[in-house]
């Protein structure tokens, strides 16, 4: 599938040569595929708002390109770009930018007034945003007498109304109550469901990336990392890589804590389809059980009431505790194996294989971790070529081995050689 925008190694800089000279966007390269949700997330002065209006075409890069709908953006003169951004782009700000002297629905009309439709088409295409987006009993008054929430619907719509392929959010529900920022988020969801536009959100908030197929954290101008919410899966028909079921998790999932993670992780292995807020009972029973803060006789009637709990059969329940209390104790000694390993203060190779098996051991069973460590502790002392080392973490655990997938075994060992090399 082809990219809707791409950008490539596009570096913005404000005030170049001068005192104040701020980079903006540092050598960025992305691409967003079409009916994509895509937040770009991260504190106040990270450059969202940067690369966001350099694809609005309201900012201009000081290097590199901008293609939108496979064209690039730098070939076409003014009036051409004025015309492809007002059909490809809608925007909506966080401070709505309605003109104060029109009505809700000449605002929402206004950008069509250069789109030369036919005065019934137009008036029935804001007719039919107007009921869409709740503003039929207040599409008469001016912005000044319409709530926050009244006018954000109101520029939305507005976004709408020439069809734009991509529509470009820059902290839209930022002037809003909560009730209200969901209704407007709401509302851009369903945009992209039902007419699959491409959206672009950009906001601060941990609570809004769950809309979102990708998330890019920008920090300092650049994307740091991109996570992906599997609940929302892909648009570019690929499939999923072969990771770890908690780093997968983990992915979608970027603003949950480390245990609920593994509460997440835990429920998904042993519960079948249940419906999202049973889930949700059952990830913080198991939370609280793996934190100890109930026992495994409370998580029991917990299960079976249906009250504060998902209101299992009195045998499911029990056996479902079973299978948590397994889970537990696996992902617990995990944990705790973690924590041993090498610790000694001042013994360097101790630090690396704790390091090595810390970064790697949410993949890794009690079995694999004990393998592993004892893999390493053999060429961290030398004593292993790297290619027995590379076999042994590839190799099956029927076969004596630590059983890793091809992919992790082979940064396990880049990362070991690396280490090693440094040391
Ligand atoms: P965010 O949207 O994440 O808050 P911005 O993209 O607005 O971040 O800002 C990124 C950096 O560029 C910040 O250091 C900001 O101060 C600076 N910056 C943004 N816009 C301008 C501008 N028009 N002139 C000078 N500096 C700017």
């Amino acid at each position: 599938m082809k990219p809707i925008i791409e950008l490539k190694d596009l570096t913005v800089v404000y005030d170049k040569g001068q005192p104040s000279e701020t980079v903006g966007a540092r050598d960025i390269s992305l691409q967003i595929f079409p009916g994509e949700y895509i937040i770009f997330y991260g504190p106040s002065g990270c450059g969202k708002s940067t690369l966001l209006y350099t694809i609005a075409g309201l900012e201009s890069p000081t290097k590199g390109d901008v293609f939108i709908d496979g064209q690039n953006l730098k070939m076409k003169s003014k009036k051409e770009l004025m015309a492809f951004y007002r059909k490809t782009i809608g925007m909506v700000f966080q401070a709505y930018y309605l003109l104060p002297h029109l009505s809700a629905r000449d605002n929402i009309l206004l950008p069509q007034l250069f789109a030369r439709l036919p005065i019934a088409t137009r008036n029935a295409r804001v007719q039919t945003l107007v009921d869409r987006f709740g503003i039929t009993n207040y599409a008469d008054r001016k912005p000044s007498l319409m709530s926050g929430g009244q006018q954000q619907r109101t520029a939305i719509a507005r976004s709408l109304v020439n069809e734009p392929l991509i529509v470009l959010a820059d902290e839209p529900v930022g002037n809003l109550d909560s009730k209200n920022a969901q209704i407007v988020l709401e509302m851009l969801l369903d945009i992209n469901i039902k007419e699959k536009k491409t959206i672009i959100y950009v906001t601060h908030n941990p609570r809004d990336l769950h809309y979102a197929h990708r998330v890019f954290h920008l920090k300092d101008g650049i994307i740091e990392r991109v996570t992906r919410n599997a609940e929302r899966g892909r648009v570019d028909g690929k499939t999923e890589d072969n990771q770890s079921e908690l780093a997968k998790l983990s992915s979608m999932f970027p603003y949950l804590a480390e245990s609920r993670l593994q509460a997440k992780l835990i429920v998904n292995n042993i519960v079948g389809p249940y419906d999202f807020s049973v889930l949700d009972m059952l990830e913080q029973l198991v939370e609280r059980y793996m934190q100890k803060t109930i026992t495994k006789e409370a998580l029991v009637s917990a299960l079976h009431t249906s009250v504060t709990g998902p209101g299992l059969y009195a045998n499911r329940a029990e056996h479902l505790a079973e299978s948590i209390a397994t889970l537990t104790t696996e992902v617990l000694a995990v944990q705790e194996n973690k924590k041993q390993v090498g610790l000694k203060e001042g013994d360097t190779l101790s630090l690396i294989r704790h390091h090595l098996l810390d970064t790697y051991s949410y993949a890794l069973t009690v079995e694999q971790a004990k393998r592993l460590d004892a893999a390493l502790t053999e060429r961290i002392a030398l004593r292993m070529s790297p290619q027995t080392f590379d076999e042994i973490l590839d190799k099956s655990q029927e076969e004596g081995g630590v059983g890793l997938n091809r992919r992790t075994a082979r940064k396990f060992a880049e990362e070991t050689d690396l280490i090693l090399m440094e040391e």
